[in-house]
């Protein structure tokens, strides 16, 4: 995987749509999220990748990469400067719901989302009523053996997840921590 964290300055991933630009991050294309046309999958970063940014920045083709916006991009109310996914480790995005649930998921850059990364999200979650999902990766050596996704929400979220079918591993209420 690229270590890019250090780049001093890079190109803007992402369509700037807001006050935000991505800055010196390049977290989505590393690795951390799944795109079968750009290859990327857990620990398999874009081709087209450098320590400069995106490669190919002027022909970047539109889907994922043009479109893609991670929440910490477009919601910069809410997310404070040092949330910033290659800062933080962990990549917020909130486009996709749960059943009913618009929930907060939490992509981690490499393997895991740190544990004191995890407790800022879900003490801005928990106030919504917000249920945070949440990924780890798992490797023995370079064999990537899978993923598991577990949640931390509401307890009428927890029984929501008892009564529906899921994939997950482990879902939490707020009130058992
Ligand atoms: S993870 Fe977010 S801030 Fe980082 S490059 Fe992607 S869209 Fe930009
Ligand atoms: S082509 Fe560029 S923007 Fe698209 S995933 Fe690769 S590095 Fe990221």
């Amino acid at each position: 995987m690229v270590d890019v964290s250090q780049a001093a300055a890079t190109l803007p991933i992402a369509t700037d749509g807001g006050v935000r630009s991505c800055g010196g991050c390049t977290a989505c294309c590393e690795g951390g999220l799944w795109d079968k046309s750009m290859k990327l999958s857990p620990g398999h970063a874009c081709q087209h990748i450098s320590p400069e940014g995106c490669g190919i920045y002027e022909s970047r083709p539109e889907k994922p990469c043009r479109t893609f916006k991670c929440a910490w991009l477009t919601e910069e109310a809410e997310f404070p400067d040092a949330m910033r996914p290659d800062l933080s480790g962990a990549i917020p995005v909130h486009d996709r719901d749960w059943y009913d649930w618009k929930v907060l998921r939490l992509y981690p850059r490499v393997a895991t989302v740190a544990p004191e990364v995890l407790e800022w999200f879900v003490a801005y979650a928990k106030p919504k009523q917000e249920p945070v999902i949440f990924y780890e990766h798992r490797w023995e050596g370079d064999d990537y053996k899978g993923m598991s996704e577990k949640a931390l929400g509401p307890p009428k979220f927890a029984e929501d997840v008892q009564r529906k079918p899921s994939e997950s591993d482990v879902f939490r209420s707020f009130s058992n921590d």
